[in-house]
C-alpha cells in the first residue's frame, strides 16, 4: 500500500514565532523513517516553516481558495500556498463545514483549485453522531465524498474525519475506522479504478501516540490526520515512534 502519511492539523493555534520554534524542537528529536510527516500550520506561518523543520517533512494549508485571484478579501490562493513550499492543503474539514457553511460542491471545487496548482488536497468527510446513532454512517459518508471529489483528479487524499471523535476523547475503534475506510476505499475505484489501490484514505478523531499504531495497521487506513495531538513536539514524535 502507500507510505504511511501523518498530516498534522494545528488548526487556529501557534503564532510564527511558535511555528518556527516547534519546528526547530522537531528536527532535535525526528529521525526520518518509513512515515511521510505534514505540518498543516496557519496560512500565516507557512513561509520558512519548512526550512524550520527537519529535511522531509513537508508543509500545508488548513483551508484555500475555490477562486484563482481577485477580489475574495481575506482569502489565500492555491498558488500563494504554492509559493510558500505547500504540499498539501485540506480542504472540507468538518469545522469549515460547520462554520463556514462549506457545501459538497465548494468542497469539490476548492479541492480542483489546489489541484491545479499541483497542490494535493486532503478532503474531509464523516457523520456526526445522529447518523451514527441512526447507523448511517456508510451512506452518508459515501454521498458526502462522491459530491466533494466532484470532478477532482486522483492527486487526492481522503480523510475520514467522524464529527463525533474530533476534539473529544472519543476515538472510534480501529474496526469502525477499517469500515469506513474500506467503504471509502470502494467509492475511490468506482471514480479511479486501478489507482485507487494507491491513494491515502486517513482516520482522524483523537488520534494520539497511544492509539495511533492499531488505527494505521488497518488495511486500508493509510495514515492519521492529527488535532489535538499535533500541537505537542512530544506527542508527535511518540506517534511517529508508534508508527
Ligand atoms: P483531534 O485530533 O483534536 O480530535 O482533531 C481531529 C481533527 O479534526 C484533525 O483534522
Amino acid at each position: 500500500g502507500p507510505r504511511t502519511l501523518l498530516a498534522l492539523n494545528w488548526k487556529m493555534n501557534k503564532t510564527t514565532t511558535e511555528a518556527r520554534a516547534w519546528g526547530r524542537e522537531l528536527a532535535g528529536g525526528f529521525e526520518r523513517g518509513d512515515v511521510e510527516v505534514a505540518v498543516m500550520a496557519p496560512a500565516i506561518s507557512l513561509p520558512g516553516l519548512k526550512e524550520s523543520l527537519p529535511g522531509g517533512v513537508d508543509v500545508g494549508g488548513q483551508d484555500v481558495s475555490a477562486h484563482e485571484s481577485g477580489a475574495y478579501t481575506g482569502e489565500i490562493s492555491a498558488a500563494m500556498l504554492r509559493d510558500v513550499h505547500a504540499t498539501y492543503v485540506i480542504v472540507g474539514h468538518s469545522e469549515r463545514r460547520e462554520y463556514h457553511g462549506e457545501t459538497d460542491a465548494v468542497v469539490a471545487a476548492k479541492a480542483r483549485q489546489a489541484q491545479a496548482h499541483g497542490l494535493t488536497p486532503i478532503v474531509c468527510v464523516g457523520e456526526g453522531l445522529e447518523v451514527r446513532e441512526r447507523g448511517e454512517q456508510v451512506a452518508y459518508t459515501l454521498a458526502q465524498l462522491r459530491g466533494s471529489l466532484d470532478g477532482v483528479a486522483e492527486n487526492v487524499v481522503v480523510a475520514y474525519e467522524p464529527v463525533w471523535a474530533i476534539g473529544t476523547g472519543k476515538t472510534a475503534t480501529a474496526d469502525d475506522a477499517e469500515e469506513l475506510a474500506a467503504a471509502i476505499r470502494g467509492a475511490l475505484r468506482e471514480q479511479y479504478g486501478e489507482l485507487a489501490a494507491g491513494l491515502r484514505v486517513l482516520y482522524g478523531g483523537s488520534v494520539k501516540p497511544d492509539n495511533v499504531a492499531s488505527i494505521c495497521a488497518q488495511p486500508n487506513v493509510n495514515g492519521a490526520l492529527v488535532g489535538g495531538a499535533s500541537l505537542k513536539v512530544d506527542d508527535v514524535l511518540g506517534m511517529v515512534n508508534a508508527l
